[in-house]
């Protein structure tokens, strides 16, 4: 129950353990350009430019920075904890003058106040962290999404830990760039950087006067590729995780089974039972309010009394693999849960009776401060818990 690597899918697992093709042969090539296709679907982005890259998370911040970056420009950051810091670091190597807006622990900043930084810098692009896994925070990126729209700024989500698990309607919400890792909600195991690329951020990419500070990451490089696989051609520029990408093809196809709409309320349920559940026992959590809290992971503070070291001894005993804290000035007051991708109402309950052990063999009473009948009808399981 970690907020990445996730538990993955049996179907994915046995994709991903199949003998290793060419790179090139025709049964990869088509499950490369299906997965291209299908993702424009997850990402609700139909007119949107896919990219399937070996590599993490981080490597897709770098792809849409160095691609978007030229020395000069300016960029605005959104920060939400851990990772707003590091697209901050990340722009800064290509040149970018960054401004850095950072939101108090468990807050998020305004729009009101974004659009009044929009209002007075020449900005290029803007950068937000849909769901910061260091502190479970969850940015609404429709009204940013519209906001780079009205002052003609690129934006782009980091959403790492929110893609197939948070609502994300990427061309609706006119978001540029929104950007993700297979260990997520995506559900394969590690080493993919997926984004999706709105025709907007290509056309300024188009628009450079230099080639991208990034030899690797250089669009020049994969655009053909990426089309190539689309119209069942082969191509070549790095080779392709070949296993990976047939996982992929699997686990895409799966989320597409269950619905788009059928997923976010999945994870907006579970997550919120278990912040219920937490509230329950009289744990407060980082995000300040439900409106800010993600879906996909919690983070819950340590009640006076107990320790990260004690509860995390007591919880090595248990069944359930919990993270620690990320945040550095903060990191041992409080805790990680992931719940998302293939998490079952089965896996929050059996994670929240773990959580409940640990707190009282670590000498925390639990009180629990909710009745009942003041929980919402959608955590029915929990009463029983
Ligand atoms: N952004 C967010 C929000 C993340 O949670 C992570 C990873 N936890 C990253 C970026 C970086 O991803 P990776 O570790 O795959 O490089």
């Amino acid at each position: 129950m970690i907020p990445g690597p996730i538990e993955f899918e049996p179907a994915v697992m046995q994709a991903v353990g199949m003998a290793t093709t060419s790179h090139v042969a025709p049964n990869f090539i088509e499950s490369f350009g299906h997965s291209l296709e299908m993702m424009r679907e997850v990402w609700m982005a139909p007119s949107g430019q896919p990219f399937i890259m070996a590599g993490t998370g981080t490597l897709a911040m770098d792809m849409a920075g160095s691609n978007l970056v030229e020395p000069g420009d300016r960029a605005l950051v959104i920060s939400t904890g851990y990772f707003g810091v590091r697209y901050a670091e990340l722009l800064k190597r290509y040149g970018a003058g960054v401004t850095l807006l950072t939101a108090p622990v468990g807050e998020v900043v305004s729009p009101q106040k974004i659009e009044a930084e929009l209002q007075r810098g020449q900005y290029k692009l803007m950068t937000f962290t849909h769901v910061d896994t260091s502190t479970a925070v969850m940015v609404d990126p429709e009204p940013l999404g519209r906001l780079g729209e009205k002052y003609g700024v690129l934006t782009i989500l980091d959403g790492v830990c929110s893609v197939a698990g948070e609502e994300i309607r990427q061309e609706e919400w006119k978001i540029d760039v929104v950007l993700t890792a297979s260990q997520k909600a995506v559900g394969v195991p590690p080493g993919l950087a997926l984004m999706v690329v709105s025709e907007r951020a290509m056309q300024a990419w188009r628009q450079r006067s230099s080639p991208a500070g990034n030899y690797y990451c250089d669009w020049t490089h994969w655009l053909p590729v990426m089309k190539a696989y689309e119209e069942r051609r082969p191509a070549y520029f790095g080779t392709p995780a070949v296993n990976l990408v047939c996982g992929l093809e699997v686990s895409l196809g799966l989320i597409l089974k269950e619905g788009m709409e059928a997923r976010f309320s999945r994870h907006r349920r579970l997550g919120g039972s278990f912040r219920e559940a937490m509230k329950s026992m009289g744990i407060r959590m980082i995000p300040v309010s439900d409106e800010v809290s993600a879906n996909t992971l919690s983070a819950p503070l340590y009640p006076e009394g107990v320790s990260a070291a004690g509860f995390m001894k007591e919880i090595a005993a248990s069944d359930v693999i919990l993270a620690g804290g990320l945040l550095p000035e903060m990191k041992d007051r409080y805790f990680r849960v992931g719940h998302m991708g293939a998490v079952t109402t089965g896996d929050i309950v059996t994670t929240v009776n773990a959580i409940e052990t640990a707190l009282k063999n670590c000498g925390y009473t639990v009180s629990y401060g909710g009745s009942p009948e003041e929980l919402p009808q959608d955590i029915e399981p929990l009463r029983r818990c």
